[in-house]
């Protein structure tokens, strides 16, 4: 069975104290009884990760990601932080391709495809972002676009590897605007995605594939989003940054 994974992207918002004291907020607010099956991810930015890491540690549910990973194993990239360097630090996932990386630091499919490998060579899991700006909702071939975005960065993958990777469908015109997919839409996206994936690696490894939405979930409208077949958990801004609005999209899962 699939995992639900509620994670909450920081992007660089906090100070220091902030992160932490909004870390264990957030680590204590964790209802008992969630499901086995769920998983709390808060992606941090990366001065603050080893940091966090030890405010959430005893709770097993929650764990500390990063919010990219250089394209580089190692070497002189002044300001850059490899795989290996954050499952030093005892780092285990890290969202790669956000669109804030690829439309302000030109993150291209071809650099994915390479974050992706070395994340996976460093055992970091991946949660893959994908999404389509409006323009191309609009012109109604949002589906090509995100096909190609995920067959271009991770086709290349074998079975295994592929098995390891969490994705997030986050259509561009609903981070950070308000606007959210409707519950159909995200639906019709991610069946598409499973569709495909179990196209090329079969229909039991692509059931097992966790996929998340993300674009302006909030506590309003997590248990509708939630509920559909082929969501498994959200990939949330915003709504992150504030304990109790975050923790009650956690209890949707
Ligand atoms: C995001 O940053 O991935 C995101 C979905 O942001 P927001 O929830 O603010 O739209």
């Amino acid at each position: 069975m699939r995992k639900t994974i509620i994670a909450g992207n920081w992007k660089m918002n906090l100070s220091s104290a902030a992160a932490i004291e909004l870390a264990t907020a957030i680590r204590n607010g964790i209802p008992g009884s969630i499901s086995p099956q769920t998983e709390v991810l808060l992606c941090a930015p990366a001065l603050f990760l080893e940091s966090l890491a030890a405010s959430v540690a005893g709770n097993s549910k929650i764990s500390i990601a990063s919010q990219n990973a250089a394209a580089w194993k190692e070497g002189a990239y002044t300001g850059e932080i490899s795989a290996f360097q954050l499952a030093s630090s005892g780092i285990k996932t890290t969202l790669l391709g956000h669109s804030e990386r690829r439309s302000l630091f030109g993150e291209t499919d071809e650099v994915l495809k390479t974050k992706v490998d070395l994340a996976l060579e460093a055992g970091i899991r991946p949660v893959f972002c994908c999404g389509e700006p409006k323009e191309v909702r609009e012109a109604g071939t949002h589906e090509d676009l995100v096909g190609s975005q995920i067959q271009n960065a991770l086709f290349h993958l074998n079975a295994e590897n592929f098995s390891k990777l969490v994705i997030a469908y986050e259509p561009v015109w609903a981070i950070g605007t308000g606007l959210t997919a409707s519950a159909q839409q995200a639906q019709d996206m991610h069946a598409f995605i499973r569709n495909l994936i179990a196209d090329k690696y079969g229909k039991e490894l692509a059931d097992g594939i966790s996929i998340l939405y993300g674009g302006s979930m909030k506590a309003s409208n997590a248990s509708e989003l939630l509920s559909m077949p082929d969501v498994d958990g959200g990939l949330i801004g915003g709504a992150s940054l504030v304990a109790d609005e975050f923790l009650k999209i956690v209890e949707c899962a």
